[in-house]
């Protein structure tokens, strides 16, 4: 199959052929549809993440098409299915008590397995897996395995965001935007914090109350004068420490922050604790969503409660997919890509 394949950081992915994945027993072989360009993904591609090295194939926000079912798969060939990047066990206790995304046994395809940026992904686990509703297209589809799946579970069970309070976002990636959208649909007030013009006009073109351009004004003054007094709360969806401390600092009195963003690296910062002790914040960590609450959100969108395409900005082929990890260097246009043409 033709795969994507990091060989030295911060280069252009080789666009090789490659062996086609084994199907595992529990689980199934994927014909890709779509793979979304995440920003995860930079950090590997730049060497910033301990599971991409030589060799790797990354990708793990795909959507596709069963071409080969294990003996103790759920699914059959045929199936079109969204898939969550993180895939529980499924019979460990934090499987069985809904917690998938924490499972001790999770399987990551693109971070310690073969990923999606290639023709076919070998997927164990299958049952954390659902089926694709013929109304959302595949390149939407492939936001479901992380950034919109993520954003979801950060505003509903971390912080759990109640109508009319005042949700702060850190970034405008894709994560930032699926915050945005999915906290409107909650009923929340929304503020995007981002140092792109094009990618905050964006944000309102879509629904945010207001936003500060971090290049220009001090993020936490600010968001304190929109929201009378801070954010009750604040997404952190780049993973710097610049947006950190902004995040912390904007909150209200008791305010709740979540760490969406993944630290690159070491994952080492200074943050400003005074205002989390002072403010008696609450400071969560969160990282995909427990695959038991996709028919929920699933439901929503084919509803039409929510309308994530603002989300898909550009759909590319496996070979350009480089220039979008590229592109990431510095600041990004508005929206996400996602890799649909695995032939060129
Ligand atoms: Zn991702
Ligand atoms: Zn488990």
């Amino acid at each position: 199959m033709r795969a994507a394949v990091v060989r030295e950081f911060n280069e252009d992915l080789s666009i090789e052929t490659v062996d086609d994945p084994i199907c595992p027993d529990n689980g199934v072989v994927l014909e890709v549809a779509a793979c979304g360009v995440c920003r995860s993904d930079y950090h590997g591609w730049t060497g910033g993440h301990p599971k991409v090295q030589n060799g790797s194939i990354m990708g793990h926000e795909y959507c596709g098409t069963v071409v080969e079912a294990g003996s103790k798969a759920k699914h059959k060939v045929g199936d079109r299915l969204i898939a969550p990047f993180i895939l529980g066990c499924g019979t460990c206790v934090a499987c069985h008590t809904g917690l998938s995304n924490t499972c001790a046994h999770q399987v990551v395809p693109g971070f310690g397995t073969p990923g999606a940026y290639a023709e076919f992904v070998a997927v164990p686990y299958d049952h954390n897996l659902v089926h694709l509703p013929a109304s959302i297209s595949p390149a939407l589809a492939a936001g479901l395995g992380c950034r919109v799946t993520t954003a979801w579970h950060a505003l509903t069970d971390r912080a759990n965001v109640k109508a009319g309070e005042w949700v702060a976002v850190h970034g405008t990636g894709g994560i930032g935007l699926s915050v945005l959208l999915l906290a409107k649909m909650l009923g929340a007030r929304v503020v995007v914090v981002d140092i792109v013009d094009e990618k905050l006009e964006h944000a309102r073109l879509n629904g945010a109350d207001a936003t500060v351009n971090a290049a220009n004004e001090d993020v936490a003054t600010a968001i304190h004068d929109i929201t009378g007094g801070g954010a009750q709360v604040s997404i952190e969806a780049l993973g710097i420490e610049a947006t950190t401390n902004a995040s912390v600092e904007c909150l209200a009195i008791l305010g709740r922050h979540v760490q969406v963003g993944m630290p690159a690296g070491s994952g080492q910062m200074r943050v400003n604790m005074r205002a989390i002790y002072s403010k008696q914040l609450a400071f969560f960590g969160t990282r995909g969503m427990p695959s038991w609450k996709y028919p929920d959100l699933l439901g929503m969108i084919e509803r039409g409660d929510v309308d994530i395409r603002p989300m898909l900005a550009r759909e590319v082929s496996l070979s350009e997919a480089s220039g979008e990890l590229r592109a990431m260097n510095g600041p990004t246009p508005p929206g996400t890509a996602v890799i649909t043409d695995f032939q060129h």
